[in-house]
């Protein structure tokens, strides 16, 4: 675990200076637990990590959390320096910072710390760390994909749980406090989102799951996931009560159509704007293309929605090992919607999916 920090760290600086940064600046965020392991809480005490080429890396902490710091699973190679209640932590800071340059600077440092750092070095100028980092935490080495692996068959094996269970007569939030128990049951060690979207309710792709009882005819597009072993599942399933609405079917096939060809248009070196034009010519196609309101996808990792963001625009490269979603969806307002969704791994010669429940329209009872 240690070595892999290390060389994380390493590989993270070493990207920074090739983009022509002195250093990358990081606060407790994903970002820096891929890194270091270490996950503090957010406060408004700053702790920040600083990486660069030349030096080994430093994480300036409040005393208070020097102890914790020096047991994160990265601390063996990284140098912890505290400051004490009272100093001026950004002083500290500008310490370890070069004192003139382009810094790299996580997107989850608050504004109120880069304020800080930008009044007491008013000689850095500070850019977005996302073509940095992002493009190293895109790539998942073989326990990551485990991880999503083991997530994605969690949410699958919830879906075939609630697909067994009564959804007519029953409210949203029922069937939502269902999923996120079955969902922890498939090992999941907390849901996160839980949307049920019921009737007209499933043309609301980020609809909060509420006292709307269903109704026989109904469809109901069920979006969930959470995380197991500091990795995401996300899957979205589309099911009808008791029978289809007139014409939804036509629907459905649509978005089920649009969703096959773009996880069979994955495989190394397509961009990710590629993958959802595929969706999208086929939603077009069908006369729905104005209902297709969102994205085709979002990479998947230890965060629900991270680089590579599979969008019009993105000409980001996919690489083997790259986790995202394949999501398009068709909605219909006052009436409908529809959405499939699979998480899904760039492979060296192809695709895999990580989410295998069937794509088959579900009649449930
Ligand atoms: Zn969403
Ligand atoms: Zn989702
Ligand atoms: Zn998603």
């Amino acid at each position: 675990m240690h070595a892999r920090l290390a060389d994380r760290m390493q590989r993270a600086s070493e990207e920074a200076s090739a983009q022509g940064f002195d250093a990358l600046v990081l606060a407790p965020s994903p970002d820096m637990a891929y890194l270091t392991g270490y996950a503090p809480m957010l406060l408004e005490r700053p702790t920040l990590l600083v990486l660069r080429a030349d030096r080994e890396p430093v994480m300036l902490v409040p005393e208070l959390e020097r102890a914790l710091a020096a047991e994160a699973p990265g601390a063996s190679t990284i140098e912890v320096v505290g400051w004490i209640d009272g100093d001026d932590p950004y002083a500290e800071a500008a310490r370890i910072l070069p004192g003139s340059g382009r810094i790299a600077v996580g997107d989850r440092l608050w504004a109120g710390h880069l304020l800080g750092l930008q009044r007491t070095v008013p000689d850095l100028s500070f850019e977005p760390a996302a073509p940095v980092i992002g493009h190293l935490r895109a790539v998942k080495d073989d326990d990551e994909l485990a991880a999503l692996r083991r997530a994605a068959r969690g949410a699958d094996e919830s879906f075939r749980q609630i697909c067994t269970m009564s959804f007519l007569g029953r409210r949203e939030e029922e069937i939502a406090a269902d999923l996120a128990e079955l969902l922890v049951r498939n090992g999941h060690a907390r849901a996160d989102f839980t949307i049920v979207a019921s009737g007209p309710n499933a043309a609301s792709p980020h609809h909060e799951p509420g006292g709307r009882t269903i109704l026989p005819h109904d469809a109901v597009v069920m979006d969930f996931g959470g995380e197991l072993g500091g990795y995401y599942s996300d899957t979205t399933r589309t099911v009808v009560v008791g029978a289809a609405p007139p014409g939804f079917e036509r629907i459905y096939e649509t978005v089920r159509r649009a969703q096959t060809a773009a996880c069979e248009a994955v495989r190394p070196g397509i961009t990710a704007q590629e993958i959802d034009r595929v969706a999208r010519r086929i939603i077009d196609e069908a006369g729905l293309g104005e209902r297709f309101i969102h994205r085709t996808g979002h990479g998947i990792g230890l965060e629900l929605h991270e680089p590579p963001y599979i969008v019009e625009g993105n000409d980001w490269i996919l690489e083997p090992g790259t986790t995202f979603s394949v999501e398009p969806g068709v909605y219909l307002d006052g009436e409908s919607g529809v959405r499939i969704e699979d998480i899904v791994v760039v492979t060296a010669d192809g695709v895999d999916r990580l989410n295998r429940s069937t794509r088959e329209l579900q009649i449930v009872e």
